[in-house]
């Protein structure tokens, strides 16, 4: 089978680690999320966890010189062979030709763009009433409650509220998403890569549109 490569773009809180989390769930695709390989690296207090921690904290992104390499490793891995899902990479256009080139080194091909359209109010509404487990696992309080208050149901572990889903500093990151990583729709619109997500639909109708976009780009790499 023709592997598939694949981002999730769009908005913070725009649904791309919920869907994520659904469409890698049966282990095919190398499923890498950004910010949880930062978040780990802050609460490990490796070198990178230092040094990301305060633009974490602010909103901001993380500079490229720390990110691309990180990522980048992960796409030339073996586990990621059979194909990738990236959730929060790129996020600006020189992580989006620094992906590029590497694929290009390894004769491989990006699949698709799978673009979750959200508006900034609705933005607000899910960053602020976000929960996450130890192991990153997502909750919202009213669109997405676990089964019993405060606890995530797969491993029981208490749900926090990440120090970055506070309000200055959504709206922070809302900016820093307008100003540096909506372009890539654009850089990837003009390729033809570009697959639109009406976001603002509820989970399950997401996914079942997403599903049927991958199920098309299996079999159009098929022939
Ligand atoms: P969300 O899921 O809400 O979009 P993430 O968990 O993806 O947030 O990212 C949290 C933070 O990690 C970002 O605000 C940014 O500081 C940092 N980060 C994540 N991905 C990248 C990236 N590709 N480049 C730079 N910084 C990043
Ligand atoms: P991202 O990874 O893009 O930052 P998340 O998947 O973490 O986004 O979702 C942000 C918040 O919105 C979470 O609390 C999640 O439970 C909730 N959420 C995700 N998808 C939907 C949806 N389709 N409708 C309503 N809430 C959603």
């Amino acid at each position: 089978m023709a592997e598939l490569n694949l981002i999730l773009l769009g908005p913070p809180g725009a649904g791309k680690g919920t869907q994520g989390e659904r469409l890698t769930a049966d282990g095919g695709l190398e499923y890498v999320v950004t910010g949880n390989i930062l978040r780990a690296a802050v609460k490990e207090g490796t070198e990178l966890g230092v040094q990301a921690k305060a633009y974490m904290d602010a909103g901001d992104l993380v500079p490229d010189e720390l990110v691309i390499g990180l990522i980048l490793e992960r796409v030339r891995s073996e586990e990621a062979h059979d194909g990738f899902v990236l959730d929060g990479f790129p996020r600006n256009v020189a992580q989006g030709e620094a992906l590029d080139a590497a694929l290009a080194e390894l004769g491989r091909d990006l699949t698709g763009v799978l673009y979750f359209d959200v508006p900034d109010e609705e933005i607000v509404r899910r960053l602020s009433g976000r929960r996450v487990s130890q192991t990153g696992r997502i909750y919202h309080v009213e669109f997405d409650p676990p089964k019993a208050d405060g606890v995530c149901d797969v491993d029981g572990s208490p749900l926090i509220q990440r120090d970055d889903d506070k309000p200055e500093t959504i709206r922070k990151r809302l900016a820093v998403y307008h100003e540096q990583t909506e372009p890539l729709v654009a850089y990837y619109e003009q390729r033809g890569l570009l697959h639109r997500f009406d976001g603002t639909k509820p989970p399950q109708e997401v996914e079942a549109h997403l599903r049927k976009t991958v199920s098309t780009l299996r079999l159009e790499d098929a022939v």
